[in-house]
Parts: C-alpha cells; sequence; structure tokens
C-alpha cells in the first residue's frame, strides 16, 4: 500500500542522463558547482566552499556522491572510526537531498505488508523492524549535532477516497505490529483540524513523520562528516571506478585509492556503473514554493504545522516551510520533454487542494530526479568484492537513505546481517532496456492514476 513518488520520465531524459556522467534536469541549469535555483538554494544556511579534488590520496573509504546516502554512510563510518573520502560531482546536497519535498516519511516505497508476501518471515521482520530507525537517525543527528533544519515533527497520509482510507486503517495496524505507537487515524473532521482543505474523507497521523529543509539538513551533516575527520571533495565526479583488490576511484584532476567504494550517485550517476543503471530509471518530480503567508493564514491551511501527502499513486505533498511559504510539490511529466513550466503543472494542483490560494504569488519552482526501481523497493548490494552501493528509493528516501547509511557502515565493519536482509531483496532489470524502459513506465503510471480518478 505505500505510496511512492512514482513516476516516469522521458525517453530523452534518459539517454540525456546517460549520455554524459551527470547532468541537473533543470532546464537551463547543466551540472556545475551551483545549485539549480529553488527555495531552499535561496534559504541556505552559510557553507564553506569545498574545493575540487586535485591530488592522487589514500583512504580506507571512498564514497561517490554527496547526498544523504553518501553523508549519512561517511556519518556512520567516521562514528566507527574509518577514514573516509566524498566525491561529490557538484556540491552536497545537489541531487535529491537538497530539492525535495522535505517530508520524513516512514516504511519504504512498498510497504513492509508487500515484503512480508515476498520474502522469507525471518528477513521480512529484520525489514519491518527498520522501517521507522531512518526518521529516529535524523532527528538524532540534529540533535547531537544541532543541525538547524527546521525539524517539526508529524506527518499526514490524506485519503481523497473511502478506499484509501481503508488502507491507512490496514496501514496502522501493519505498522503497529512492527512498533510504530505515534499513529492516530483521523476521520472527515478530524482531518479538516489538521488541513483546511474539503479534499479529504479522512487520513492517518504519524508523530514519528515530520518535515524538515532537505538541504540544510544535508549541509549540516556535511560540516559534521568534516568535523568528525572526514574529508568532502565539490566540484569532483567520478569518471571512472578502476576495480581491483584497492578500487581507485578517477575524476579529472586527481584519484582516490581505497580499500572499500561506496556509489551513492543516485538518480545523478548516468551510466558510471552500468550494473546500477540497468536496473533502475532517474524520474522527475517538482516542486513550487509560494512567497511567504501571513501568519494567519498559514496557521489557517495547516494549523498544527504537519506535512502531507495524499494516497493516489502519482502523489501531491506540501508542508510549510520555517518561514511560512507553502512547499508543494507532485509534478509528473511524462513524453520527450523537460517541463517548460513548472508552476503552470503544479499551481492547479496546489489550488485544487487549497481553492483559498489564488491570489498567492508562486516565488519559486523546480525539479529533480530520483531513482525509481522496477520493484518500488531500494536496491542495495556490493559488486564484487569491495564497491557498495545503496539507490533506487523510488520517491520515498528521506529517511531511507539515513538507514541505508547505518547498515552500509555496518556492513563495511564486518556486521552484515541487516545489510544482507536489503542485499537478498531480488533487483530486477527494467523491461524495455533504457529505451522503453520510460514509456512503458509512464503507461503503468498512467493506468494507476487512472485507477486514482476512478476511486477504484
Ligand atoms: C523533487 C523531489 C522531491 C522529493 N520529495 C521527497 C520527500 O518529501 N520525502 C522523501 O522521503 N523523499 C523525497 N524525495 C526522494 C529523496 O529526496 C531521495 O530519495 C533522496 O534524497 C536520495 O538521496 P541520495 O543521496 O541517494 O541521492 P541524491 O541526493 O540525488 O545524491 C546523489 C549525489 O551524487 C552525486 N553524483 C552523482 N554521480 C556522481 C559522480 N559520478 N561523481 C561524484 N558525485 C556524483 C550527485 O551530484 C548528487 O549530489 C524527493 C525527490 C525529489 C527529486
Amino acid at each position: 500500500m505505500k505510496l511512492a513518488f512514482a513516476m516516469a520520465c522521458s525517453s530523452r531524459d534518459m539517454n540525456r542522463l546517460a549520455s554524459s556522467a551527470i547532468k541537473d534536469p533543470t532546464p537551463g541549469h547543466e551540472m556545475s558547482n551551483r545549485y539549480p535555483s529553488s527555495y531552499y538554494a535561496a534559504s541556505t544556511n552559510p557553507a564553506p566552499r569545498r574545493e575540487e579534488l586535485t591530488a592522487d590520496i589514500e583512504t580506507d573509504i571512498c564514497i561517490v556522491g554527496a547526498g544523504y546516502t553518501g553523508l549519512s554512510t561517511a556519518l556512520s563510518l567516521l562514528e566507527k572510526g574509518f577514514r573516509v573520502v566524498v566525491l561529490e560531482a557538484a556540491k552536497v546536497g545537489f541531487g535529491a537531498s537538497g530539492r525535495n519535498g522535505g517530508q520524513i516519511v516512514n516504511s519504504y516505497s512498498r510497504d513492509i505488508d508487500v515484503i512480508e508476501r515476498s520474502v522469507p518471515p525471518a528477513q521480512a521482520a529484520l525489514l519491518g523492524h527498520m522501517a521507522f530507525e531512518g526518521g529516529r537517525i535524523i532527528r538524532e543527528r540534529v540533535k547531537r549535532y544541532d543541525i538547524q533544519c527546521d525539524l517539526k515533527d508529524g506527518g499526514v497520509f490524506a485519503a481523497l477516497t473511502h478506499r484509501q482510507l481503508e488502507h491507512l486503517k490496514a496501514q496502522k495496524a501493519l505498522w503497529e505490529r512492527y512498533g510504530n505507537t505515534q499513529l492516530e487515524l483521523l476521520d472527515r473532521t478530524a482531518i479538516r483540524n489538521v488541513v483546511d482543505t474539503d479534499a479529504y474523507v479522512g487520513g492517518l497521523l504519524d508523530m514519528s513523520g515530520g518535515h524538515i529543509h532537505p538541504l540544510n539538513l544535508a549541509l549540516g551533516e556535511a560540516a559534521v562528516v568534516e568535523r568528525l575527520g572526514g574529508q568532502i571533495f565539490e566540484d569532483s565526479a567520478v569518471l571512472d571506478i578502476q576495480r581491483g583488490p584497492s578500487p581507485i576511484a578517477r575524476t579529472a584532476k586527481g584519484s582516490v585509492k581505497a580499500r572499500f567504494m561506496v556509489v551513492a550517485g543516485n538518480a545523478y550517476l548516468g551510466n558510471l556503473v552500468p550494473e546500477l543503471a540497468a536496473k533502475s530509471m532517474p524520474c522527475g518530480t517538482q516542486v513550487i514554493a509560494t512567497e511567504p503567508l501571513d501568519e494567519a493564514l498559514a496557521r489557517s491551511l495547516l494549523p498544527q504545522d504537519y506535512c502531507v501527502e495524499d494516497c493516489n499513486y502519482l502523489l501531491d505533498y506540501y508542508r510549510l516551510s520555517g518561514d511560512r511559504r507553502l512547499i508543494y510539490g507532485g509534478g509528473v511529466v511524462y513524453g520527450a520533454r523537460d517541463p517548460a513550466d513548472i508552476e503552470a503543472i503544479i499551481r492547479p494542483k496546489m489550488l485544487k487542494t487549497f481553492p483559498q490560494l489564488k491570489d498567492i504569488k508562486i516565488d519559486f519552482a523546480w525539479t529533480g530526479n530520483f531513482l525509481m526501481t522496477l520493484s518500488r523497493l531500494p536496491q542495495v548490494g556490493r559488486i564484487g568484492d569491495n564497491i557498495y552501493y545503496s539507490q533506487g528509493c523510488s520517491g520515498h528516501g528521506v529517511t531511507f537513505t539515513h538507514l541505508a547509511g547505518r547498515i552500509l557502515a555496518e556492513a563495511l565493519h564486518g556486521q552484515t546481517d541487516r545489510f544482507d536482509a536489503f542485499a537478498k531483496l531480488p533487483h530486477y532489470p527494467f523491461p524495455g532496456g533504457q529505451r522503453f524502459q520510460a514509456p512503458l513506465s509512464a503507461l503503468g503510471a498512467w493506468y494507476y492514476s487512472l485507477r486514482d480518478k476512478l476511486g477504484v
């Protein structure tokens, strides 16, 4: 029943992403040392300019990518005493981690009931009990390291139909079985008290969910990585990984030789590791931020300041920022084109939920890529003896990426049971290969979206 930001991107996007190591999908923004324009980029905490790698160096673990997966892995490894170097093609949090909806959503893009049906009971139990750990890791780190990222508690799954509400009842029972005791079902009246819209028939409140300023979380984590002795190089795209007993990551001006590599490039990795590209698909989703709302209006929309996502297959998600903007996401772009006008796609969705915002200006609109897998479950594993990876959260990655960092570090430290529970999940190639995976997935998404519209 888990609800993914499940979307497909065009085959032209795919070709473009595959044809070079990394490109920013924002129209007019090629990969550079800048962030693409977004509310987050315009409201970052001060951060140092990090150097490009210009030497040949050695370390214990080299991590490719400074999004949440890479940073969380680095942090967990440093806490265990490893030497760590992170290589980032652009800037810390340049990818999905610095652009997302900021929603701390528990579990995985397919929920534990799907996992229970497809793997042995002991493996399912282990995976189920990890489903709420990512959110705890975020909170622990924010508190321990005093990361300023506007962390707020409380996330709502909002049902548009009675069928969706029935699913949420089952989800509550399922999550309670795995230890989440912070859930509350909301009927039509109760949800009206947390979201000022007539759109919903009810919902499920998860007080262990919540929201953050995603880029400031990534920047805060990067600062901790450096405080603990790790090195992060920006503008340092890995162009090649030379495999062998001590793999070497080469950039334009330097290299890192390590005992182990961790590949954490997710939807921006391109074809650097062909085995990973073959079994995943980058997809786009779009977000807008309104102008700051006056306090009374902001409070009326979301009185408890919870974040909300609806229960459609192609879902809308929104929340208030620290300076009271409504951050609203949910776009899907199919066909061979980039979203030329993101506001034109997302604003009507926002007005459908909140018609009272018709005179409110949109200050920012941006797009980002997440990585979809065919099963919509994340792919965690190892290539050969010494190249580890985690990718493909299929839309719900803020919590999972933090868990992934911890279990990758455990595995590199020799404790593999939790890593193995993920690594044993089957990884399927997309049917149709790179050429047809996007149109076939778009067709599948269209089918589920139609079911949502018909309420069946
Ligand atoms: C617009 C949007 C909204 C979303 N909203 C939510 C949400 O509200 N809640 C939620 O749970 N999830 C959400 N997600 C998904 C979530 O953001 C991602 O799952 C998560 O951030 C992925 O983190 P990551 O570190 O694996 O990848 P990324 O954050 O994409 O980081 C990968 C990094 O690797 C770097 N890189 C790639 N290749 C190389 C290379 N060759 N050399 C060096 N560096 C390289 C990239 O530059 C990038 O910085 C959203 C995603 C998007 C795009």
